[in-house]
């Protein structure tokens, strides 16, 4: 196939791109190899294709986001979660600590505020914390199609510093949207956060959401097709951080980024999208990751709102 030749190509025009830094704020993060360089498409029938670093495994971060949103509207069903989580964009850092002013309420599941609640509505409602993250990595792992763990180093390191995500959380508990005790959440959360995974296994994550909720591997259906139309349409608006708009009208492709320099993107029907490079720009998206996405989006015509 001359897909690997194009993928080692497209790396090649990349890697003296040495700009950005990777996150700082978790330390473990800020000891990353910045060298690393992967890129990954799974289509729909579940062939993989790559180049570059695709089995090195990093932290999933916020591309855990849109599939615990996933699980937490299929457990659920979609009144509940949105009753306590909006679908707006913010145009804000994932960090930022907003919430919308009379309810409480976050603006979309993207931000970390949003995350935060949503985490909590993943599961039953009668679910102990520690089952409700052992639901989340399983269904971590159903979208990917292989067993996958956290990175306790990061965990710890990130919890340690974890003092805007708590405050997040305590505002959330004083509106009630949360209603069980803050640090445990947010314990709950970063655990979520530090799911260890390859560009290869979120290339097939984003297949599951391109071949509409089943694992092109494994065939089975992970989430109902009305749960993946909802993820794919808050990823096209709020995926990118403060970096959505440029985003949408670029590359044009559903996508969510990580502060360990993993980024995903998912063609409905067609194909997932995956890269890893550690160094983030300003709005915490990886950038040689944007660069790359770029490059697909225009050499292969993949923007959703353009002519075919
Ligand atoms: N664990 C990170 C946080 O909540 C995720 C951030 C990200 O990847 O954007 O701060």
């Amino acid at each position: 196939s001359v897909i690997p030749d194009y993928l080692t190509e497209a790396l090649g025009d990349v890697v003296s791109d040495t700009s950005g830094e990777p996150a700082g704020y978790i330390p473990e993060l800020a000891a990353a190899d910045p060298e690393r360089l992967g890129a990954a498409f799974a289509t729909v029938q579940g062939e993989v294709y790559g180049a570059g670093d695709i089995d090195t495994e990093f932290t999933i971060q916020s591309i855990s986001k849109p599939f615990a949103y996933a699980l937490a509207l299929a457990d659920r069903g979609f009144d509940p979660v949105l009753a306590k989580v909006g679908v707006e964009p913010s145009g804000e850092a994932f960090n930022q600590i907003s919430l919308e002013g009379d309810t409480g309420r976050p603006l979309n599941p993207m931000i970390n505020a949003g995350a935060i609640t949503t985490h909590t509505l993943v599961g039953s409602d009668d679910l102990k914390p520690a089952e409700r993250v052992e639901r989340v990595i399983d269904g971590l792992s159903a979208f990917a199609g292989r067993p996958l763990r956290t990175d306790e180093a990061v965990c710890v390191s990130e919890m340690e510093h974890a003092h805007r995500n708590l405050a997040i959380a305590h505002m959330l508990r004083g509106h009630d949207i949360l209603t069980e005790d803050p640090r445990t959440v947010v314990d709950g959360y970063t655990r979520q956060c530090s799911v260890r995974v390859t560009a290869r296994d979120l290339a097939m994550m984003a297949a599951t959401l391109a071949n509409r909720g089943v694992n092109p591997l494994s065939g089975e259906r992970v989430v109902p097709e009305p749960v993946v139309r909802q993820v794919l349409s808050v990823m096209f608006t709020c995926g990118m951080y403060d970096a959505a708009g440029d985003w949408a009208t670029q590359v044009g492709i559903p996508a969510k980024s990580g502060v360990a320099g993993g980024l995903i993107g998912a063609l409905p029907g067609q194909i997932g999208i995956a890269t890893f490079s550690p160094r983030l720009d300003r709005h915490g998206n990886s950038v040689r990751g944007v660069s790359l996405f770029e490059r697909f989006s225009s050499d292969m015509g993949l923007h959703l709102m353009g002519t075919p």
